[in-house]
């Protein structure tokens, strides 16, 4: 029998688990930052929730199966309809905005390749109940801010699929025919789009890219109906500008959910080949009216926190594996119960060291092999002749050197000699 995993999921290994949850512990500190909340959703739902969304065609992406109650339900592929969800039926009378995050893994059923899986982590964020330029732009200031504070280039490509919308609409184009637009636009078929619209404005505003210069031709371009939509558009821009956000404006970006109103935002990695985009968003507005909720206002984002790990890794900028910090190792069996209870004190007295003890019974010199093969800071030697005169021997593995130091001089001893987080 082979064990192998089914295809397009991931075994987290330490080292990868802890580059996982590193990066993931900076985003969070970034929206704790903005005064978000953590929620949690359910790993799966109605197949319906996403149905009601997306259309049935759905369902071929999405892991679908029938409970024992012949429920249909799916694994969930992304969390905003479930986020929409629980504000419709649980917070709707809760004081707004509400700003709530989200870290879980997400499944979609996809041709599995470098950096798209089947199982993926997304790291995202949902501002609900806030309209307008300020809460747009909170939106992407906070995912600039995040990636900058994971060590990531974060150039973001800002495009408006409501005006588009809107401008389409102007045009005779039900929301039928604007998604068709929409999701030519998004996988690049241009021919395709030209031949579906044939205006001239539509064409120049969709090939309309740069920063304020954009939006200054957006605004001679648009419909008199348009104008105060484009001049909203210019003041989120603007706040962007005033924050030192590195963005692009891109009229003609689109983003495949139909579900987006207003502004959608992206940013994409170097190095990571045809997969490369790590952060995707935009506004909703009618999300949660489609749930039978109130209609409110709401603009977020995800980031996958897998293609982020990989955009480190690929730009040399790794996340640092933990290291063992104090090494504990005994001379002798005589000594080896006073080792724990040594390793036992210096744990508790130095929260968030890492302090291990030598569980095999290592002799010293394989001891302090293995010590330095976990990269450990400090090895603990607890010699006889010491232990005598309440002394341990601590060798510095960085430098050889080692002293004598007395047990109760310990903690103190460790507590200045603390890593950085
Ligand atoms: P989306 O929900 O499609 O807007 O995706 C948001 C982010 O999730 C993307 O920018 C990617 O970084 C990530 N993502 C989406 N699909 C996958 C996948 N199959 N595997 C890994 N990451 C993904």
């Amino acid at each position: 029998m082979t064990l192998e995993r089914p295809r397009g999921v991931r075994d987290f290994p330490p080292k990868e688990m802890h580059e996982h949850l590193a990066v993931t512990k900076k985003l969070e500190s970034v929206f704790h930052s903005f005064g978000y909340e953590r929620v949690r959703t359910p790993t799966f739902e109605f197949l319906s929730l996403f149905e009601a969304k997306s259309g049935e065609e759905i369902k071929d992406h999405l892991y679908v199966f029938d409970d024992k109650g012949g429920r249909s339900l799916c694994l969930r592929p992304e969390a905003t309809a479930s986020v929409a969800r629980m504000y419709g039926s649980d917070l709707r009378t809760h004081p707004k905005p509400l700003r709530l995050y989200y870290v879980e893994p997400m499944f979609r059923y996809e041709q599995p390749q470098r950096g798209r899986y089947r199982e993926f982590w997304q790291a995202g964020v949902e501002l609900i109940g806030g309209a307008g330029p300020y809460a747009d732009a909170e939106a992407i200031l906070m995912a600039s801010n995040a990636l900058t504070a994971i060590g990531l280039e974060n150039a973001v490509r800002i495009g408006n699929i409501g005006f588009l919308r809107e401008l389409l609409g102007g045009l005779g184009f039900d929301d039928a025919k604007q998604n068709k637009v929409i999701h030519a636009l998004d996988k690049g078929e241009m021919d395709s789009v030209a031949e579906m619209v044939s205006s001239d404005i539509f064409n120049e505003v969709i090939g309309l890219h740069g920063g304020l210069d954009a939006i200054d031709r957006l605004l001679e371009l648009a419909p008199d109906g348009l104008k105060a939509s484009v001049e909203g558009f210019r003041k989120t821009i603007g706040l962007l500008s005033g924050c030192k956000v590195d963005y692009t404006v891109d009229m003609g970006m689109a983003r495949g959910l139909d579900y987006y109103t207003g502004i959608v935002f992206d940013v994409k990695a170097t190095g990571l080949g045809a997969q490369n985009q790590v952060c995707g968003g935009g506004r909703y507005d009618r999300l949660i009216g489609l749930f039978g909720g109130p209609e409110t206002p709401a603009v977020g984002f995800a980031f996958g926190v897998d293609r982020l790990v990989e955009a480190l890794n690929e730009g040399g900028k790794a996340v640092e594996t933990p290291r063992c910090d104090v090494y504990v190792a005994s001379v002798s069996e005589a000594v080896r119960e006073r080792a724990f209870s040594i390793a036992a004190a210096v744990r508790s007295g130095n929260p968030g060291l890492d302090v291990r003890f030598d569980i095999a019974g290592y002799k010293v010199n394989k001891a302090l092999q293995h010590a330095s093969e976990v990269g450990a800071r400090y090895a603990l030697i607890v010699g006889e002749r010491e232990l005598a005169e309440d002394a341990v021997v601590v060798k510095n593995m960085e430098s050889s050197t080692q002293e004598t130091i007395g047990i109760s001089g310990l903690n103190p001893y460790f507590s200045s000699k603390r890593a950085p987080d």
